[in-house]
């Protein structure tokens, strides 16, 4: 596995296998990598001749500076992650690379990019859209690799792509969820064990919500039941979505960490 830091470099690495007609997968992460990324990485590697994964802590997808300055960092770690999982490019740019001085072009991915976490953390998909849409043109993949567990961005990205006629495929890989339910995400290192016991009233929720729905009961107010029930949590939103399919979400707090999670209402891999 090479590891790059540079626009030009990946672009002078990948010119030869595309010239060959190998087909790249990307992966963009933000590293600290669990088993959530190692099935997107693995879908990608199985799909793909040459597999890209980004790593890169994005600041302007973070609207709050703490949330920035304490999200966890192992590029070592993560580096051999990658390298055992088949990945051939690590792109791990600085932020200078990425947002050089006068940087001022921006992606406003409209209506879809207001709502739920879009409402909750305002500007956080122009970050997500714009950092993708840079990946997307330095790597010029085939196909880009998101993860349902983020369902919203998906739909951000989906949005994007197809709006300005960008020629990749986006593929999406299923939630991955520890053995307690909770969907495997970086931000899960910050919850105690007492908090981490809270939390699990989200996956529950979901679930509840899937049951609900294969019964004709109303999905949203099962969630919402279930959330209620659990005191040492805030609701930051429950909703019904319509992504490309009916999708429950919903976004909680727990002590100062917030976690999000959705289930498809269309019965398929959530
Ligand atoms: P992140 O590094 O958190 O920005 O995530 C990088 C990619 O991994 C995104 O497309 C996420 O949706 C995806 N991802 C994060 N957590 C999971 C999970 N538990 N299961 C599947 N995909 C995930």
């Amino acid at each position: 596995m090479r590891i790059i830091r540079t626009v030009a470099e990946v672009r002078e690495a990948l010119v030869e296998p595309r010239g060959r007609g190998q087909l790249i997968g990307l992966v963009p992460t933000m590293g600290a990598f669990h088993a959530g990324h190692l099935a997107l990485i693995g879908a990608a590697r199985a799909a793909s001749d040459l597999v890209v994964v980004s790593l890169f802590v994005n600041p302007s997808q973070f609207n709050a500076r703490e949330d920035l300055a304490r999200y966890p960092r192992d590029e070592e770690a993560d580096a051999r992650t990658a390298d055992e999982a088949g990945v051939d490019v690590l792109f791990v740019p600085s932020e200078a690379e990425m947002y050089p001085d006068g940087f001022d072009t921006w992606i406003d991915p409209g209506a879809l990019a207001e709502t739920l976490e879009g409402a909750a953390r305002p500007g956080h998909f122009r970050g997500v859209a714009t950092v993708c849409i840079k990946l997307f043109s330095i790597v010029q993949p085939a196909t880009a690799w998101f993860g349902q567990k983020d369902a919203q961005q998906v739909a951000v990205i989906r949005r994007v792509v197809a709006d300005l006629d960008l020629p990749l495929e986006i593929r999406v890989a299923p939630t991955v969820r520890d053995a307690d339910g909770l969907a495997l995400s970086s931000r899960n290192v910050f919850l105690s064990p007492e908090e981490r016991a809270v939390a699990l009233a989200l996956p529950r929720a979901m679930e509840a919500g899937a049951a609900a729905q294969a019964d004709r009961r109303d999905a949203l107010a099962a969630a919402r039941g279930v959330l209620d029930a659990e005191p040492g949590l805030t609701v930051d939103y429950v909703a019904l979505a319509e992504f490309d399919v009916p999708t429950l979400v919903a976004a909680i707090r727990v002590g100062s960490t917030r976690l999000i999670d959705n289930v498809r209402l269309d019965g398929a891999d959530s």
